[in-house]
């Protein structure tokens, strides 16, 4: 495979350059609650004004319809500005949620929501999760009863990302009673304000309240709000899940690239404290980065692609994260980490510790890298 931008990309780039640079905010995103969501979303309407949202996304949306090229030069072209993190609140509407619906939602579907995504006035959260069901989605128990024109949900989800300050919800239940395993699941839209949803937020121990518990009690939710077919759930969270480990890390493997060149940056500063080892840890994080971003790009034009390439890019992206924020503690030292509480080198090594959990574990993607693109046997008597 070649990758080439062309020169109508580059001229995109500069384009792209030009207004980024002069627009990108110079205050710090909020670390959660109503004001990260404000700050979110402002981002969003700036960019909507100027006519820079949903890049690749079909014009009759709302979208500039433009190649994935083009999202990617916008990812890179963000980070190099420094625009505020993808992984903000409305990770789960451009990085999933939005894709889905363009891939499986119905026509009024899509004609609500991916304007409100583009324009900055909706914040989604993604509820598969629960206490019991986790790598083990499947086993999912909320529930939905058919009534009339409406699905009566009662259950509950966990781990919630910003449960508490969406407006709508990528929601899988169970809709077809007595059903097992992936049969009879639905992925249905679910407004966050309907009653009978109760949100518990849960601080995690970077000291940030980001995820939360979500409890259904008799909640009517539409049945039109069903993407896909009712009880063919599954194939639609796959298609999900398929986004959330591949097209979602485009713009995170971007930034982690900018993250281990400003610690490469860090340490030319500090060459009379750092040893050798460290030099050798950074410059092969540096080149694992650079071999990540060709694996990504790899798998986002690989055809006929596949639901389960993401979880090559998704395990590598974790793994080097996690590796990328212990080389900045080492390189800063306690002290200076502990000195600086401001510092975003510590939040962010915090917060590492849940890549290799979030959007299913690293054993998880191991398992599906081993049985469904390596073919070999199911381990474990499963
Ligand atoms: C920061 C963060 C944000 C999240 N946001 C969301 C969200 O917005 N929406 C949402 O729905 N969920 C979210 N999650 C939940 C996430 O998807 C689950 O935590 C994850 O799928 C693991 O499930 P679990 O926590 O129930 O762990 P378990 O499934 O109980 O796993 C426990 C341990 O057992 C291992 N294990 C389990 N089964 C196997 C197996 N078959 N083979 C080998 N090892 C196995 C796991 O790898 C893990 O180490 C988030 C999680 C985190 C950390």
């Amino acid at each position: 495979m070649r990758f080439e931008f062309t020169e109508e990309d580059r001229a995109f780039r500069e384009e792209a350059r030009r207004w980024l640079l002069a627009n990108v905010p110079s205050a710090r995103a909020p670390m959660g609650g109503p004001a990260a969501r404000a700050f979110a979303l402002d981002w969003v309407r700036k960019r909507h004004a100027a006519g820079w949202s949903g890049i690749s996304w079909p014009a009759a949306y709302g979208g500039l319809g433009l190649s994935y090229e083009r999202q990617i030069i916008w990812h890179e072209e963000s980070v190099a500005a420094g625009a505020p993190s993808p992984l903000d609140p409305t990770f789960v509407c451009f990085n999933h949620a939005g894709p889905t619906l363009i891939a499986c939602g119905s026509e009024a579907q899509k004609s609500f929501h991916l304007p409100k995504i583009l324009a900055g006035e909706a914040l989604w959260c993604q509820g598969f999760s629960e206490p019991d069901s986790g790598s083990d989605l499947a086993s999912l128990r909320t529930s939905g009863r058919v009534e009339g024109d409406h699905l009566v949900v009662n259950g509950q989800k966990i781990w919630t990302t910003h449960a508490d300050i969406a407006d709508y919800q990528e929601l899988l239940i169970r809709t077809d009673p007595g059903s097992q395993r992936h049969k009879g699941l639905s992925w249905v839209i679910c407004d966050m304000k309907l009653p009978g949803i109760t949100v518990r937020p849960i601080e995690n121990m970077a000291g940030v309240t980001h995820f939360a518990q979500v409890f259904y009690d008799d909640v009517r939710i539409p049945l039109s709000n069903v993407v896909g077919a009712l009880h063919d759930g599954w194939n639609v969270a796959m298609t999900t899940l398929g986004f959330e480990r591949a097209t979602a890390a485009t713009a995170l493997q971007v930034e982690l690239s900018a993250r281990i060149e400003a610690l490469s940056a860090m340490a030319r500063m500090r060459s009379d404290a750092v040893d050798g080892g460290l030099l050798h840890r950074i410059a092969v994080a540096r080149a694992e980065a650079a071999a990540l971003r060709a694996l990504t790009y790899k798998t986002l034009f690989k055809e006929p692609a596949t639901p389960f390439d993401g979880s090559i890019v998704r395990l590598f992206f974790a793994e080097l994260a996690q590796r990328i924020y212990r080389i900045a503690m080492d390189l800063l030292g306690p002290q200076n980490a502990e000195a600086s509480p401001d510092n975003e080198w510590i939040p962010a090594y915090l917060e590492a510790f849940s890549e290799t959990i979030a959007g299913g574990t690293a054993e998880i993607q191991r398992n599906i890298i081993g049985e469904r693109i390596l073919g070999l046997p199911r381990g474990g008597g499963r």
